[in-house]
């Protein structure tokens, strides 16, 4: 990570990454994948969702806008057909209220179009998600360290000042287990770390509401499915991930007046969809959907239900970012 760090700044400070993005030219769609924007330093809850500060993410918008072409999901089909230039995509995934109050006003500032993928039940009836809750309940506990037999092998050790590296160590544990053991793992961290359950109260701002999306669909942005309670689909069986695509897909059309063309897998990784996904997606209608493992969509291996995204975290530096959206052939 600090390698990437050093080097961009390298290129940058020499001229080189100009000189290298105008002679090493790619072609495709560079496909950006926020969560949340605005300060989440000091959050009780996931801070690994934290993407961009206001500055930071005005900032990179701008800098897209300078460089690449920014389209709209709308526009694929035809830069799809024509094959050749240098595109990019700006995306959210998951509903965070910041998505309104912080990006939308630097996106239309700026005439930028993106696209923001809801998850339709954190909507419908808010609440704080299962990653919120994790790091909230290690954030919040009095206890020094805890153990969780059954579940983890050695006690997860709370020293470090901001916790990161106990909230990262149990978000890795619920990712790795089957969807039915999970809400019994919550319990087991409520208890151990003396915290208890997240209150309703907690989650009742957290995310975008009907009226903010239309509003925002009206300003121009595009608005996606993310499923209705974001499981990792690939996990789930056949009938829930036709229930957490269909249902998402009807929830939007009903709220939002249009289909749902565009989806996004929860957590997006290339073990977190399957065949079964791809035929619920088919039977909702959607046309184009996007996956979360790093890299920019070359044309030449082009699929419509695997279109890659990058993600944009806090600790990018603005030379590091720089250089994704310039070399996303070494970058991204
Ligand atoms: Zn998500």
């Amino acid at each position: 990570m600090m390698k990437k760090a050093v080097v961009t700044r390298l290129l940058s400070q020499s001229g080189l990454r100009s000189l290298l993005g105008w002679t090493l030219r790619w072609s495709g769609v560079l496909v950006l994948n926020y969560h949340r924007v605005g300060d989440g330093s000091a959050s009780s809850f996931d801070r690994g969702l934290s993407s961009a500060s206001a500055e930071a993410f005005a900032d990179q918008v701008r800098f897209c806008k300078s460089q690449l072409d920014v389209i709209t999901p709308g526009d694929l089909p035809r830069v799809v057909a024509r094959g050749r230039g240098r595109y990019a995509l700006i995306t959210f995934d998951d509903g965070y209220r910041d998505n309104y109050e912080v990006a939308f006003p630097i996106l239309r500032a700026e005439s930028v179009s993106a696209t923001f993928f809801i998850t339709t039940g954190f909507v419908d009836a808010p609440r704080v998600p299962w990653w919120d809750e994790i790091a909230w309940m290690v954030r919040t506990s009095r206890r020094e360290l805890i153990a969780l037999p059954g579940w983890l092998s050695g006690a997860v050790s709370f020293d470090e000042p901001d916790r990161e590296r106990a909230v990262r160590a149990l978000l890795q544990a619920y990712k790795a287990m089957p969807v039915e053991s999970t809400d019994r793992f919550l319990a087991a961290i409520a208890e151990a770390t003396g915290s208890g359950r997240c209150g309703e109260e907690l989650g009742r701002n957290l995310w975008m509401d009907w009226n903010m999306l239309r509003e925002m669909r009206t300003a121009g942005m595009t608005v996606a499915g993310h499923t209705v309670d974001h499981p990792v689909l690939a996990r789930t069986s056949h009938e829930r991930q036709r229930e957490e695509i269909l249902g998402c897909a009807r929830r939007l059309a009903m709220e939002m007046g249009e289909p749902m063309r565009y989806f996004s897998y929860p957590v997006g990784g290339p073990n977190t969809f399957d065949a079964v996904t791809h035929e619920c997606l088919r039977e909702a209608g959607v046309q184009y959907a996007f996956s979360y493992y790093g890299g920019f969509q070359r044309f030449g291996d082009w699929n419509d239900y695997d279109i890659r995204r990058v993600p944009i975290e806090t600790y990018l530096t603005t030379d590091w970012f720089r250089s994704i959206v310039t070399l996303p052939q070494f970058f991204s």
